[in-house]
């Protein structure tokens, strides 16, 4: 089965100005998940389910809050909340229970002796309480797919490759991900011009990132205050941004 390939979203980020195209299709991939999980999942069962058992990461709890539908996010919030105390009643027994099993060994067995697993488990239950982020996954597969598409993107629409060499390369992780998807999806001469392209406009605007922020703090010293910014005024949004991917807003 051939799988449809939405060409559009990658045309019209690739023509915006940006230091990572694929950051702002990611931001726009939140934000449409930040609206189906306040609005049309809380009416879903299955994705109730899903949401009760793993709820979101802080990032996107964060941003769910802040999106302001404080009814949508309460409903959701108030039954996987309701799990999760359930869960936290059974953690706590093994917790105890466990204490209790390492409380009645003697000093000796316990410096020597194997700690028994219980406590580590149950700790670790815990702390894996909050890496189960269900947006995460969503938009970990849009992303894949957008990688894919800009793949294919290159190999087969003939304007797509200027287009891209005249990009502003992407933040390192979009980078390495692109990177490590090439080989599986190009071949040959393809592959080989799309990594030379990839490598070389990821080098370039980095150096010219790296002018813009040294160029940030120059203008801090009072000989330089009447010189002209030039494009490092938000030099520093822009390299946390490419460093990492898109964090900071203004
Ligand atoms: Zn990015
Ligand atoms: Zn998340």
């Amino acid at each position: 089965m051939k799988q449809h390939i939405d060409t559009a979203p990658i045309w019209e980020s690739y023509r915006e100005d940006c230091e990572c195209p694929l950051c702002l299709l990611n931001a726009k991939a939140e934000s449409s998940n930040v609206d189906y999980f306040l609005g049309e999942s809380v009416m879903e069962p299955s994705q109730r389910i899903e949401v009760n058992k793993k709820g979101f990461c802080a990032r996107h709890f964060k941003m769910m809050y802040d999106a302001g539908n404080r009814l949508g996010l309460a409903l959701m919030t108030q039954t996987y909340m309701r799990e999760t105390v359930k869960a936290l009643r059974e953690n706590a027994e093994k917790a105890r229970s466990a204490a209790a099993e390492e409380a009645g060994k003697s000093i000796l067995k316990r410096i020597g002796g194997k700690k028994s697993a219980g406590f580590d488990e149950a700790v670790a239950e815990l702390k894996g309480m909050d890496d189960q982020c269900l947006m995460c996954k969503n938009i970990r597969e849009s992303m894949d797919r957008y990688i894919y598409t800009v793949l294919y993107m290159y190999r087969h629409e003939a304007e797509f490759p200027k287009l891209f060499g005249e990009s502003k390369g992407m933040c390192l992780k979009h980078y390495a991900e692109t990177l490590e998807a090439a080989p599986k999806h190009l071949s040959g001469e393809t592959l080989k011009h799309f990594v030379d392209t990839l490598t070389e406009i990821e080098l370039r605007n980095f150096e010219r990132l790296e002018e813009e922020i040294d160029w940030f703090t120059q203008k801090f010293d009072y000989r330089n205050q009447d010189k002209p910014w030039g494009n490092s005024r938000d030099a520093v949004k822009r390299s946390v941004n490419k460093l990492r991917w898109q964090v900071v807003e203004d």
